[in-house]
């Protein structure tokens, strides 16, 4: 194998350009292939900018073009020539107007055949590509990918840093932070039989470094939620994390969609429109059925109580009645004959795994109404409810009528289905809003009690306040999500910044003072020392990065994730611990499946 012995790259191999003819370079990197045509061999050289050929022909030095001849995919060379004119132009790539030929080649290293095909149009399983994660990350798209991740990162600390925000880092050896999602668990060997827990966020040092005076902070922070996994959801993933002091939600929100602006710009050059719309949470929730609604297009969900509570259809007339309970509808404009019977027979199901009972449709033919409900509905209240929905002659209008959550929640999942299935949403489009005034609590079925939406250092809204006595289901918080193209960027609120309200809140969580005390004992204490009002926000850094980039995973803009089983098939973390390791922490493994030796 040769040595580099002092020589410099003097380019990377994808930045040359016809400008560069005559000159002298060196470029180093992977062999992409070659092909030895006899009397001339072609290299591509590929480095993290892309790909250059290399020519070895009748003027090549004797022993470089023999070394040339043994040149292997993926074998690492430096290649130092004269930049010339290419006879037969590639317009396929940036360098294709342009070859070098080459002087000298050195073979810095040699490579086996690789296990998955370093180019984009590899199409190995995931599992390959995650457990030969290096070689998966020299495609061009990855190297493309990490090196966007980096400019986003950097934009973000250049506008957080210049708006007087400051990064600290806080542990992540710490104590359970109150995400709502399972925690990792660390056992100390030092404390036997305690344990640290990873943060789910870093929620609760940073307010208490508003305690402390920094009035702006910013980390961009390792997370950790031990939840199932999906497609957007990993069991470690980074978050743009901020706090800030002495704040009310629209400086907070106003400061954090400059920053978002200012990534869209520098990254994608689109320009964002500020300020973003505001939506209340009740309202995207009447119109969307979605507390992250996809604006990217309109069709609203109506209620349609008063049109049908004495229309003659008895399921219609009771759900319009009863105050748990309503009427809403779609109308798809012109989609009657987009949908056959079996096709609403599908859409029911999906109403259904969302709760609803049913789904109820009328289709406005050219013939007329085609509906198994019209029986029912004498005419000219037939007319009055189509006309009121604003239904017209092909349309298609799907109901649902159930408790109010299940009805909003069923028909926000058809309008998605709907939107896919009639090509309404322009995936060229970006659009952002602030969703506001989220509920404080819902109620768990599960768990027969009232949980915290966000989380339980949100400030309830000071109209709502006197309903913490008795009235949980109505109050709202000052919490606030930025939603982009109906997925949730981030979240955040206003804190409760008062030890009083604090205690109050643990108490309507159902926490007791001792629980709340052994859990959060350490906050509460810090709130008496004089906290200033405060609030923050946190972006999933991950998510944001694959929606700017419109990847479909989050696998591919984590450098090395885990799989839908939570595995590294890399490194294939977890592994069991040696006996003696075990022993140490004072842990004896009870599942047989996976006891040590
Ligand atoms: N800690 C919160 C979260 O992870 C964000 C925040 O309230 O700032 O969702």
């Amino acid at each position: 194998m040769d040595k580099l012995n002092g020589l410099k790259r003097t380019i990377y191999c994808a930045e040359l350009r016809p400008a560069d003819i005559g000159k002298e370079v060196v470029v180093m990197g992977w062999i992409q292939r070659s092909r030895d045509l006899g009397s001339l061999i072609f290299a591509d050289v590929r480095d993290r900018s892309g790909i250059c050929q290399i020519v070895f022909d009748e003027n090549t030095k004797k022993e470089v073009y023999e070394k040339a001849q043994t040149l292997g995919s993926e074998y690492v060379v430096a290649v130092k020539g004269k930049v010339r004119q290419r006879s037969s132009i590639n317009k396929d790539i940036p360098t294709g107007e342009i070859e070098i030929t080459a002087d000298d080649l050195l073979i810095l290293n040699t490579a086996q055949t690789p296990p998955i095909y370093v180019k984009d149009d590899d199409n190995a399983d995931e599992t390959l590509r995650l457990k030969y994660r290096y070689l998966d990350l020299r495609k061009p798209h990855m190297q493309r990918n990490f090196l966007f991740r980096h400019k986003v990162a950097q934009i973000v600390r250049n506008f957080l840093s210049e708006n007087g925000f400051i990064e600290i880092e806080t542990p992540m050896l710490t104590k359970p932070t109150p995400e709502g999602a399972r925690d990792y668990l660390v056992p100390s060997r030092v404390n036997n039989g305690k344990f640290y827990a990873l943060p789910q966020s870093p929620q609760l040092f940073k307010q208490m470094l508003m305690v402390s005076g920094f009035d702006r902070y910013f980390q961009i922070a390792r997370c950790f939620r031990d939840e199932d996994l999906r497609a957007d959801r990993q069991p470690e993933f980074t978050q743009i994390d901020c706090e800030m002091s002495f704040v009310e939600p629209e400086d907070v929100m106003g400061i954090m969609e400059q920053m978002v602006q200012k990534i869209f710009k520098e990254t994608l050059n689109v320009d964002i429109q500020l300020p973003l719309q505001r939506m209340t949470w009740q309202e995207a929730m009447t119109k969307y059925g979605s507390d992250k609604p996809d604006t990217r297009f309109d069709m609203q969900i109506q209620i349609v109580c008063d049109l049908t509570k004495d229309c003659g259809f008895s399921v219609f007339e009771t759900a319009a009645t009863d105050p748990k309970t309503s009427v809403r509808c779609l109308v798809a404009k012109g989609a009657e004959d987009k949908y056959s019977r079996k096709q609403i027979a599908k859409l029911e199901d999906l109403a259904k795994t969302y709760g609803a009972k049913g789904l109820a449709y009328i289709k406005l033919t050219q013939e007329g109404i085609n509906s198994p409900i019209a029986k029912f509905i004498p005419e000219d209240k037939m007319q009055k409810l189509l006309e009121g929905v604003g239904a017209e002659t092909g349309d298609l209008v799907l109901f649902v009528a159930d408790k109010h959550k299940v009805a909003a929640d069923a028909l926000g999942h058809i309008r998605l289905q709907l939107g896919e299935d009639l090509g309404l949403i322009d995936k060229n489009k970006f659009n952002l809003l602030y969703v506001t005034e989220f509920p404080q609590f819902e109620y768990s079925e599960e768990e027969q009690r009232f949980m915290a939406m966000h989380h339980p250092f949100t400030m309830p809204m000071e109209e709502d306040l006197d309903k913490l006595d008795n009235d949980l289901e109505n109050v709202r918080a000052k919490a606030y999500d930025m939603v982009l193209n109906g997925v949730e960027l981030g979240g955040g609120s206003i804190r409760i910044h008062d030890a009083k309200i604090q205690e109050k809140m643990f108490e309507c969580l159902g926490f007791t003072k001792e629980s709340a005390q052994e859990k959060f004992g350490f906050l509460l204490e810090a709130f008496k020392y004089g906290t200033p009002p405060h609030g923050g926000i946190a972006f999933g850094m991950d998510r944001l990065i694959m929606l700017l980039l419109k990847e479909n995973s989050i696998r591919d803009v984590i450098a090395f994730p885990k799989n839908q089983n939570a595995i590294c098939p890399l490194t294939e973390a977890p592994s069991v611990s040696d006996s003696s390791a075990l022993k140490e922490l004072g842990i004896i493994i009870a599942d047989t499946k996976n006891k040590n030796e």
